[in-house]
């Protein structure tokens, strides 16, 4: 039976609730009155504290994923958009990938990394390569990453990704720091969630690939993964262990998109209504072309109109939540769903396993990677193409470095002291990056929307701060936040 505060996977994402919700939404589809009333619940609303928005329930948002009328899917994607700009501004948080491992003891059918994959070299990073890495990254301008690992208890075990954690903290390469490691590994024991906090971790990614448990047992034929409840409960087990930012996300591709998009939303009620806070962030990725893996052979592939519409609804449902695109997306793609409610993206990703150091950045290695990566542009490119197209690049890690983690994040969030805060925070970051990194053209346009930017932080004193801190940046010293 559907129990949101349930700890049981089949209790909180309940195949029958999501087969409900999905005959209401097919239902209401053009319930016209009905699609106003949940726009009009959705909307942001001004109070005491700021601006402030309810989000929707996953049966209200699978009525906005299903309408099909035009006028209110334009309404749809305008809320969104209200939205986005509401609680993230222009602001866009730029991370990397990075791939330590893809040995793997799984047999998950759409990932290259399964173990009787033999076309796939294997390989895993000693930590003097980690370092080597790290330091590429840097040289990058990336200050965020996003470690990646298949599964393996003897060649990865949790030792392992610890060491290499602390490895790429302890690397301080000319002006260079990894500020937050997030961590996208195989679901695990309490225990290990709790090393992995003692570690300093950001955020624990892990995406459920599918909600469908049918699909999912078929999908994932054998191996650890293969336990859907285990895998499924992997994030009560790891706010159980003091992780406080947790990330989710489907894999789009492997089954109904309708289905996948109401259990994320359960899996957000869930975790809000037991641990007293939602996800940090969710992750769109879709299923791409891999070594051995054929993305055609899988029929639920959906297009980028689709995928634009669920980032739209997500956007709506889960207003203060993250959202992250990956560079499995086009740059066309990605242009499309920015505004829509995407707040990280990926910027000269490798998906290969020591993919960073040694090669130039046109360069890159195809024989280990996670998947093709569609765009394939320079982290600099991405960086001015977003201040050429109207968003601030932002290398911030303030948050989680403050303790602004789980509800006390959403706490700032709720009382809109963002512009004060995450603003003036990205400006700083970006500076950082064009005084480092950046090419001159970058650098000239970046200058030149800092110094515009910067007039628009609203408190007189902040803002005073912020033009100090500014000045020492560009007078050589680094690392100042809100
Ligand atoms: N091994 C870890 C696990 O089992 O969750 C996570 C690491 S894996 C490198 C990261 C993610 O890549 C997976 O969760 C999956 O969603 C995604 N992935 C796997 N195969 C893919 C493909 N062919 N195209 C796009 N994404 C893929």
């Amino acid at each position: 039976m559907y129990d949101v505060k349930s700890l049981k996977a089949d209790d909180f994402i309940n195949h029958e609730e999501i087969l409900e919700t999905l005959e209401y939404a097919e239902q209401n589809k053009h319930n016209k009155a009905l699609i106003e009333e949940i726009l009009e619940k959705a909307s942001p609303k001004k109070t005491g504290r700021g601006v402030e928005c309810v989000g929707l329930s996953h049966r209200e948002a699978s009525v906005l994923l299903a309408c099909d009328i035009p006028e209110m899917n334009k309404k749809i994607e305008e809320l969104a958009r209200e939205i986005k700009q509401a609680f993230y501004g222009d602001r866009i948080v730029m991370f990397a990938p990075l791939y330590l491992s893809n040995y793997c003891v799984n047999k998950c059918v759409y990932c290259p990394y399964h173990m009787q994959n033999k076309e796939i070299p294997r390989k895993k990073l000693t930590q003097d390569e980690v370092r080597d890495e790290v330091i590429a990254l840097q040289d990058m301008g990336h200050k965020r990453l996003a470690i990646e690992s298949g599964e393996d208890p003897v060649n990865n075990p949790i030792e392992y990704i610890l060491d290499c954690i602390k490895t790429i903290y302890s690397i301080k390469h000319k002006n260079g720091a990894i500020r937050r490691v997030n961590v996208n590994i195989a679901a695990t024991t309490v225990e290990n969630y709790r090393k992995l906090k003692e570690a300093g971790i950001g955020t624990y990614i892990l995406f459920q690939e599918t909600y469908h448990r049918e699909s999912y047992e078929v999908l994932h034929p054998a191996g650890p993964k293969h336990n859907y409840a285990y895998h499924t409960e992997a994030m009560d087990r790891a706010m159980d262990g003091g992780i406080d930012d947790v990330g989710l996300g489907v894999l789009f591709g492997l089954d109904k998109y309708r289905y996948e998009f109401a259990g994320l939303l359960m899996h957000a009620e869930h975790l809000e209504a037991v641990h007293g806070v939602g996800p940090h962030t969710i992750s769109v990725p879709r299923l791409r072309r891999a070594s051995d893996i054929d993305p055609n052979v899988f029929d639920n592939g959906i297009d980028d109109d689709t995928f634009a519409k669920i980032v739209a609804c997500i956007r709506i449902a889960v207003p203060y939540t993250g959202m992250i695109i990956s560079t499995r997306e086009s740059e066309a793609c990605r242009a499309k769903v920015i505004g829509l409610g995407v707040s990280q993206i990926s910027g000269g990703s490798r998906t290969s396993v020591g993919g960073y150091a040694g090669y130039s950045s046109e360069e890159r290695p195809h024989d280990t990677e996670q998947f093709d990566v569609s765009d394939q542009r320079t982290l600099d490119e991405v960086v001015k193409w977003l201040m050429d197209s109207g968003y601030i690049p932002s290398f911030c890690t303030a948050c989680y470095r403050e303790g602004r983690t789980g509800d006390r994040f959403m706490a700032l969030c709720k009382v809109g002291q963002i512009q004060n805060c995450c603003h003036p925070n990205a400006l700083l970051t970006l500076q950082e990056y064009l005084q480092d990194y950046a090419s001159p053209e970058t650098k000239k346009v970046g200058e030149a929307l800092i110094d515009r930017e910067i007039q628009n932080v609203p408190d007189p004193k902040r803002r005073e701060k912020a033009l100090e801190y500014l000045r020492k940046i560009r007078d050589g010293e680094r690392d100042f936040r809100f």
